[in-house]
């Protein structure tokens, strides 16, 4: 969605914000980006990686399909990120915890996949399951 806000005496600003959490996304990467990172990251974990790939295979399809509109990513910069980083790594995170994954290769994704630094979401979900 994007937004217009009129300051009086400035111009048009646009604001584009994330369609789940409706927060203003400014720091834009698309799906396609993220998730070449964490297949990347999967690919210490072969087994998990096979196990993982068709449902995050789709789930990027689904995010894509409901992407209505998008900004430049900052990595590829394709007119792609529709969703924050935070939503889309935290359906990553509910991905993996579907397919019960070790905790300590959950804590690991925590790290590097960290789009949540006021820890107001998953992170304070897996900091009182003791995973972070
Ligand atoms: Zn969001
Ligand atoms: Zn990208």
């Amino acid at each position: 969605m994007v937004k217009q806000f009129l300051y009086p005496g400035f111009e048009t600003e646009n604001f584009y914000e994330c369609p789940s959490c409706s927060e203003a996304i400014t720091n834009p990467i698309c799906h396609d980006c993220l998730a070449k990172s964490i297949s990347k990251w999967l690919d210490f974990y072969p087994d998990l990686k096979k196990k993982l790939a068709p449902r995050l295979k789709k789930y990027v399809q689904n995010v894509n399909n409901e992407a209505s509109s998008a900004l430049n990513c900052v990595a590829c910069n394709k007119k792609k990120a529709a969703l924050c980083p935070y939503c889309f790594t935290e359906g990553i995170f509910h991905l993996l915890k579907r397919v019960n994954i070790n905790k300590n290769v959950l804590g690991e994704f925590l790290v590097y996949f960290n789009f949540d630094p006021e820890k107001q979401g998953y992170i304070q979900e897996a900091e009182q399951e003791g995973l972070y």
